[in-house]
């Protein structure tokens, strides 16, 4: 497979509608490809079946095509992909890296874990997550919109789970796997996940995969300075009118869109945006306020 020299992605998990932060994942993910006269793909997250809502994945890439932007390629499924994530947990497996964990999540969740499993092997009828051993390492990259970033894996992170209790694959596994496998060049997402990449940067190493270029969009925060996200019951974008919704997500992305294209029809608006796309005027603050109403 030859690599292009830009290949993005945009990968939703359907455990909601599109809302307007998901949306402007979507729009800085697709403006950074298409003015780099890149490929933009579309793979729907849909392991975590415990949070899917029926029907999401459908409406999001709906509403995609009624805002005029299409993907290249067919849209991947990782809920069909499973068994290429068990055959790269296997490699690690075989090299001794990971080891199976028993601990209740209650009391591990949102910790940096103590390593116990590891020292004190869990019977093997117990029921199971897998962890990745994690070195005293530093992890660092330069983020196109948010800098240097470094983390110490085992001080700050932990070994962490690559498969869950429930048998579900997590998340940091197979975003690894398949941004290598679709030769991905390009990881344009929100910052909710900067500190989620040190992580896939070292999975990476190990399976000797290419590490992409990272670019981390700003998150938006309502009134009440909350992210917006489905959990929160963030309100699902109306796609039509699209003009104005395309226009509000350049401004929230720094774009400063003219005027005159309040007027234009939405063939021009991208015209407008793909040709005067620049990151470097992306807000580089995590969070910024935003009228969703
Ligand atoms: N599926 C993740 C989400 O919806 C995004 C993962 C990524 O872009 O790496 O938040």
């Amino acid at each position: 497979m030859t690599t292009p020299h830009y290949r993005g992605r945009f990968a939703p998990s359907p455990t909601g509608y599109l809302h307007l932060g998901s949306l402007l994942t979507a729009v800085g993910s697709f403006l950074h490809a298409r003015h780099h006269q890149g490929e933009w793909l579309v793979r729907i997250e849909d392991l975590d079946t415990p949070r899917n809502v029926q029907g999401a994945s459908v409406a999001i890439l709906d509403t995609l095509t009624q805002l005029g932007m299409s993907w290249d390629k067919e849209v991947w499924y990782q809920s069909q992909r499973v068994a290429h994530y068990e055959t790269a947990l296997e490699a690690l497996t075989a090299q001794q890296l990971t080891y199976p964990c028993a601990c209740p999540r209650r009391l591990t969740a949102g910790q940096i874990y103590s390593g116990y499993c590891c020292l004190h092997p869990p019977a093997p009828q117990s029921a199971q997550a897998i962890r990745l051993k994690v070195p005293a390492k530093n992890f660092s990259l330069t983020d196109e919109i948010q800098g240097f970033y470094s983390q110490n894996l085992a001080e700050q992170v932990g070994d962490f789970v690559l498969k869950r209790r429930d048998g579900i694959i997590a998340y940091q596994l197979a975003v690894v796997v398949d941004d290598a496998a679709q030769g991905i060049t390009h990881v344009v997402r929100g910052a909710d996940l900067l500190d989620n990449t040190p992580r896939q940067c070292y999975l990476q190493q190990l399976f000797a995969f290419p590490t992409p270029h990272y670019a981390h969009l700003p998150m938006i925060v309502d009134s009440q300075g909350l992210k917006l996200s489905k959990q929160n019951h963030a309100p699902a974008v109306n796609p039509q009118p699209a003009v104005p919704l395309i226009l509000q997500a350049l401004t929230l992305l720094g774009q400063s869109p003219p005027d005159f294209l309040k007027n234009s029809d939405l063939n021009h608006c991208w015209e407008w945006a793909i040709a005067n796309w620049d990151s470097c005027k992306v807000p580089v603050l995590h969070q910024l306020s935003a009228d969703i109403s």
